[in-house]
């Protein structure tokens, strides 16, 4: 099966970009305006993971700029912290859509297994470079991708979760999940609860645990050299 092939000698996260900018190790960069790779701070404590970039993502080639990525900031000023603090990205780093309305409107399509494991490698290398304290799973493709495929978003929420990587890991809900909800109330309990699941990780972003302290030891510098 085709999977993306970074490059080894992409030691930074503007190389890996470089190089993923590129990328056919699938069927969905054919349909795609553009590569949407993950942005941020490069030190962050938290990275957020979605699931794939949306329509105005794919446009924009920066992931989180539409609604969800409005809606996600919001909620992280509430919760304390700035949107400049964390590091954003998606599981898979092309828009998969299908057309509505006779091609006027292209419509969100959730990847498949074999396209997120075919992206897969992008990730794990962001991931090395940047070396959080803490994950945010935003929504089930990035928690399954993360915890396996029988991991739920509503019982996994609300709690740190050992991740294979040994990275704390938050699960929630993708914040297009509340855009989408249409009762007012309801939404704005969806936020609320949002707000306070993004409250728990960035306390625990703020506590490392001591297994991370020690493996960020001078011995062991916190990345690689970029
Ligand atoms: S979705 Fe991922 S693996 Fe597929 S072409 Fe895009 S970057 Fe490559």
């Amino acid at each position: 099966m085709p999977t993306a092939m970074p490059p080894e000698g992409a030691t930074t996260l503007d190389a890996l970009r470089r190089a993923a900018a590129t990328c056919t190790g699938c069927d969905l960069y054919k349909r795609a305006t553009q590569t949407v790779f993950g942005e941020g701070n490069s030190r962050a404590s938290i990275m957020l993971i979605g699931e794939q970039p949306g329509h105005e993502e794919d446009l924009a080639g920066r992931p989180f700029v539409g609604p969800a990525g409005r809606l996600l900031d919001k909620a992280l000023a509430q919760a304390g912290l700035d949107s400049r603090q964390v590091y954003v990205t998606n599981i898979v780093k092309h828009f998969k859509w299908k057309s509505q309305e006779g091609g006027k409107r292209r419509i969100h399509e959730k990847p498949g297994r074999s396209e997120v494991e075919a992206c897969r490698p992008w990730f794990d290398k962001e991931l090395w470079l940047v070396q959080p304290e803490v994950l945010v799973c935003l929504g089930a493709t990035a928690a399954a991708a993360i915890l396996g495929p029988a991991v739920r978003v509503g019982t996994a929420r609300g709690r740190a979760l050992p991740s294979p990587q040994g990275i704390r890991t938050f699960v929630t809900v993708h914040p297009s999940a509340i855009l989408r909800i249409p009762d007012d109330a309801e939404r704005t309990a969806a936020m609320r609860r949002f707000v306070a699941d993004l409250r728990r990780a960035i306390r625990a972003a703020r506590r490392p645990p001591r297994a991370t302290r020690a493996r960020r030891s001078p011995a062991t510098p916190r990345r690689a050299a970029r």
